[in-house]
């Protein structure tokens, strides 16, 4: 058989599964604990196979994450993808909010409202659900703080696949309609997140569920791997650079783990120079669930889970499974994470809808809320080039901001009207 040099991979660099904790490996099936520690499992790769990919190679793809399929598990084969082809969302400068905070290098938001179901998760999902088509899954489910459900829903409606999503049942409204409208299976839970989640990692072992793929939970090795793509798109939209500083919001910390392990890779194949003192990575949580950062700040690896309140429902995860590994990440490259109350919340969605024309949900709102404090602080330079990342669409969570904003006058039709008003000055 012959073979052009620059064919894209064919087949996934993917090597094995390995264990977070021991270091076990384990091949690559739908299992995401480890048989020795019960350590989580993390996909391991032929890093030959990584490096053999070039910049050339990712610029000729796709207008979506599928142009990294050759940095990805599963996926290579454009006929497996069970996918809405999420990414290459806007990177959108924002001197404004950067002003209005006393940054003084640039300032950027990825906009990942911009995915196909207005959320970051639409990345994650397209490439377990596509692992879990290939491993012989039937059904798709997931537990979820809302956008996860969505982005299911939707992704089983588009591939023809039955699903069943499982939400805590205070979830907002906006969320809840737009993963009901797809047709599947919802089921609302009387508990929390956490509840939904060991109901579901229970209804995985049993023989009903066998054929069904749980995306963060029996395949959520696959699943954490599509948060890459936010690294990759983010180096890739400044021209092949990393940013010295990212301020990314955290619920089970995967996303911020993801991102830098994403930097580290494209570094170690050879595809983009780190900035000349590294990058920092800074972790966003709410008040109302701020486990990994509370075992920040007091210089702990212990994360006490916590039972979540306040209105950043996205980030509600109060026994975050990648904990452990944000705060090293975090550790290793110098940065911090604090956290916002719900006016604080509210006061960041304003003020990034009003400095940058984007509109987040409340986990954007947690982010800005973040960056600020870490301004304020000291904690993130100002002298420093930053991405902050605006994980999800203000449309879904407008009880936040309901009650805040509307009309700044209200006229009868005619110039009198607008007279009186003083808008004729
Ligand atoms: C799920 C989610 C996150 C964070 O996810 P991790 O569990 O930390 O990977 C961030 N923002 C939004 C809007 C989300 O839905
Ligand atoms: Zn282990």
């Amino acid at each position: 058989m012959t073979s052009t040099v620059n064919a894209p991979a064919a087949t996934s660099p993917a090597r094995a599964l390995v264990c977070r904790g021991c270091g076990a490996e384990f091949p690559l099936a739908a299992q995401h604990a480890c048989f020795e520690c019960f350590g989580p499992l993390e996909v391991a790769y032929d890093q030959a196979a990584l490096a053999r990919v070039t910049r050339e190679q990712i610029e000729a793809g796709p207008q979506n994450i599928w142009r990294y399929a050759a940095l990805l598990p599963a996926g290579q084969d454009p006929s497996t993808r069970v996918s809405l082809d999420p990414g290459l969302t806007p990177l959108v400068s924002a001197p404004g909010l950067a002003a209005e905070l006393g940054l003084r290098a640039p300032l950027w938001v990825k906009d990942d409202s911009a995915n196909p179901t207005h959320s970051f998760k639409d990345r994650v999902v397209s490439v377990a659900l596509t692992a879990a088509r290939g491993l012989g899954f039937t059904r798709f489910a997931c537990a979820s703080t809302g956008n996860l459900a969505n982005s299911v829903a939707a992704h089983a409606a588009r591939a023809g696949v039955p699903s069943i999503v499982f939400i805590p049942g205070d979830l907002e409204q906006g969320k809840v309609i737009t993963t009901a409208v797809y047709g599947g299976d919802l089921v609302a839970i009387d508990g929390s997140y956490d509840d939904v989640n060991r109901l579901c990692s229970e209804l995985v072992e049993t023989d009903e569920f066998e054929d069904t793929a749980f995306v963060n939970v029996n395949v959520r090795p696959y699943y954490a791997e599509g948060s890459k793509t936010l690294g990759y798109e983010v180096a890739e939209q400044l021209g092949w650079r990393i940013p010295e500083q990212v301020v990314i919001p955290m619920a089970s910390g995967e996303l911020l783990t993801k991102v830098d392990k994403a930097f580290t890779e494209l570094v170690e194949i050879g595809l983009v120079e780190a900035p000349a003192n590294g990058w920092t990575v800074f972790g966003a949580q709410s008040l109302g669930c701020n486990p990994i950062a509370v075992a920040l700040h007091g210089d702990t690896d212990t994360i006490v889970p916590v039972k979540p309140t306040g209105i950043a429902k996205s980030l509600n995860i109060g026994d975050p499974a990648a904990g452990l590994y944000a705060l090293e990440a975090v550790r290793r490259t110098g940065g911090w994470m604090d956290y916002a109350d719900d006016d604080e919340i509210r006061e960041g969605i304003r003020l990034l809808a009003r400095t940058t024309g984007v509109f987040a949900e409340t986990a954007g709102g947690v982010t800005v809320a973040v960056l600020k404090k870490l301004v304020e602080s000291g904690k993130l330079d100002p002298e420093k080039e930053t991405v902050v990342f605006n994980t999800g669409e203000g449309l879904k969570t407008l009880d936040a901001v309901a009650g805040l904003v509307g009309p700044t006058y209200r006229i009868k039709p005619s110039l009198r009207g607008a007279r009186d008003a003083g808008l004729l000055g």
